[in-house]
């Protein structure tokens, strides 16, 4: 397909409000995703970001980051590797735990998933506070992966989540100020 407006793709993410609970404006990209052109223009735009970068692995976090970290990693020729909440990854992992707004949480990544030195490319479909890219990338570096990329499709910019990842080139497609 040509080209399409940023606009024209921000029309596509529904907002839901008070979800998953009250004061949160939950921005929903399945209205996105079901729409063919729309959803392989993102891909392409953030692909082609990356095409000179050497990708050797996409690391995609548990669920959404799956969708377009699984597309990505298939256009860039790069192998796919599932960061997941704890206790969903068969083989032996390591984990981190990171801060919500509300407690705590953890991930986890197989131990053997990334080869040091392997240039990584991290997505994730939204950028909110950066806790949890920022858990993830703690993951990555742990097994010496070198993170060439930060990637997003939507970057919530009011929550300042991007200070929290200031070492890396970080990008994301659409942002809301
Ligand atoms: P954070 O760790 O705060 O950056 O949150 C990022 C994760 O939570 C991502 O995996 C997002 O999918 C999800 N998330 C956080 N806030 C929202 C929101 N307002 N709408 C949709 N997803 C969100």
């Amino acid at each position: 397909m040509g080209h399409m407006e940023l606009a024209e793709l921000k029309s596509k993410i529904r907002d839901i409000k008070d979800f998953p609970t009250e004061g949160i404006l939950f921005k929903d990209i399945t209205t996105l995703l079901k729409d063919g052109p729309a959803f392989r223009y993102v891909v392409d735009r953030l692909a082609g970001r990356y095409q000179m970068e050497g990708v050797e692995v996409v690391v995609g976090i548990e669920s959404r980051g799956f969708i377009f970290g699984g597309a990505l990693a298939h256009q860039l020729n790069a192998g796919f590797v599932p960061v997941r909440k704890l206790g969903k990854l068969p083989a032996k992992t390591v984990e981190v735990e990171y801060e919500l707004e509300y407690g705590r949480d953890a991930l986890a990544i197989h131990e053997d998933a990334i080869k040091p030195g392997q240039r990584v490319l991290a997505v994730d479909d939204l950028l909110a506070t950066g806790g949890t890219m920022s858990a993830t990338l703690r993951l990555i570096e742990q097994l010496g992966g070198h993170v060439v990329g930060v990637a997003f499709m939507i970057e919530l910019a009011f929550l300042g989540g991007r200070a929290k990842l200031q070492k890396y080139p970080l990008h994301a497609l659409i942002t809301y100020e």
